[in-house]
């Protein structure tokens, strides 16, 4: 009576896995193997570097548009439906996505929210810096990109997020992570070389949002600020006097104002220092397509010169 049972019991088991594996042979003879797949980034900067570990084998969406503060962003009822539709959708983590909570509302709208959904964190395995300003001190600074090191980071999991949607394309995806890599590794080498020319006590950098807490500790810099970070009070007057009173102090100021956001505060802490504006700098977004900084690559190189430029020759 038992091997009965168990012989039954093996039975069924051998016919689930049958019917299981001609399910499988169903949805692969149906799927063109050349088929792109389809991806979704939260911003410009993950859209980017998704876009050169996934090469021709992508097709991608970012949701909050180039130029736009990712903080925060109200998603489109399209943004909802590429998402539900979204083989893979990669973010950054760390805080970024989290302004009005616009990205996990979107995940559970899109029927992503599972533990299992494939769903990428860009920053995983990036050491977090936190924020200084009172009361906030337990949130993670998204701005790790601004590290050409942790930028390595992320193309290394967009290459395995790729991986695990698509593992039939892997090669493709190690080829393309591995040739990206090597240039962020060069550039970011390239970075250290230059600003070591730069005296340690002339490495400040003042921007609008203290968006390079991770860039700082890559070259070294200090870093001043009108605000922390967006999606926060910005540029309120407390916060202009504080970052004015601070520049009086400082014998070679030189102010940068960022692309993603509203020049004005800057403006004003320049007409009230005396301090012109040098440049502008890319934090949040890269440029426009046929702009300027239009790639991570490309947004890092002008901001390490310009950087570099700004100290140097005013
Ligand atoms: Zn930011």
């Amino acid at each position: 009576m038992k091997t009965i049972k168990y012989v039954t019991g093996i039975m069924s088991i051998i016919l689930l896995l049958l019917i299981s594996a001609c399910g499988k042979d169903d949805e692969n003879a149906n799927k063109d193997p050349n088929e792109q797949i389809h991806v979704i980034a939260t911003y410009s900067i993950i859209y980017d570097i998704v876009k050169n570990v996934g090469g021709d084998r992508v097709e991608i969406h970012t949701l909050a548009p180039v130029g736009s503060n990712p903080h925060e962003y109200d998603p489109l009822p399209k943004d909802v439906q590429l998402t539900t539709d979204a083989d893979a959708v990669f973010y950054n983590g760390l805080n970024l996505e989290a302004g009005n909570s616009w990205f996990e509302k979107l995940l559970l709208t899109a029927n992503k929210g599972e533990k299992d959904s494939p769903v990428f964190q860009m920053s995983e395995g990036v050491q977090p810096k936190y924020l200084t300003t009172k009361g906030k001190e337990s949130e993670e600074d998204p701005h790790a990109w601004l590290d050409i090191r942790n930028g390595i980071k992320y193309a290394e999991n967009a290459r395995d997020g790729l991986i695990k949607v698509d593992p039939e394309h892997a090669d493709v995806y190690e080829k393309n992570a591995k040739a990206y890599i090597e240039k962020l590794e060069t550039l970011h080498q390239e970075s250290v070389t230059r600003y070591n020319e730069i005296p340690k006590e002339q490495r400040l950098l003042i921007t609008s949002e203290g968006a390079f807490k991770y860039f700082s500790e890559a070259y070294d810099f200090d870093a001043a600020y009108i605000w922390e970070i967006n999606a926060e009070n910005q540029g309120s007057p407390d916060q202009v006097k504080s970052v004015v009173d601070f520049i009086n102090t400082k014998k070679d100021a030189v102010l940068f104002v960022e692309t993603s956001i509203d020049p004005r505060s800057m403006e004003t802490v320049s007409a009230e220092t005396g301090v012109p504006i040098y440049g502008k700098v890319f934090t949040d977004s890269i440029g426009k397509p046929g702009e300027d900084g239009d790639t991570y690559i490309k947004m890092m190189e002008w901001n390490i010169d310009t950087i570099f430029k700004g100290l140097t020759e005013k």
